[in-house]
């Protein structure tokens, strides 16, 4: 974390900032204009310093062949198999 860069800077929009009225986050000390704060969601800018809950994953590149192992897939076949046992069943007892 380059924290120096952001030393009398807002880190949200990054203009220098005047002394007085800031917010600024307890966690790494970073100051912010208090509408950029807002406008943040009230989370610090800082990478890494803000640790969300659902962090984001980089997409990754997309899949050109049909993963087989793909959960979704697994998932489909399972109802599938299920689905055919289910009918199979339901024909037994109507004989
Ligand atoms: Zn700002
Ligand atoms: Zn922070």
């Amino acid at each position: 974390m380059d924290l120096e860069r952001l030393r009398g800077k807002c880190g949200v929009c990054l203009q220098e900032l005047p002394d007085a009225l800031l917010s600024r986050c307890t966690q790494c000390g970073t100051s912010y204009h208090p509408e950029c704060w807002e406008f943040n969601r009230r989370k610090c800018a800082v990478y890494g310093c803000w640790k969300s809950p659902f962090p984001k994953r980089p997409l990754g590149p997309p899949q050109r062949h049909a993963d087989i192992f793909n959960p979704f897939v697994m998932a489909g076949m399972f109802v599938a198999v299920v689905a055919l046992f289910a009918w199979n069943l339901f024909r037994w007892f109507q004989d």
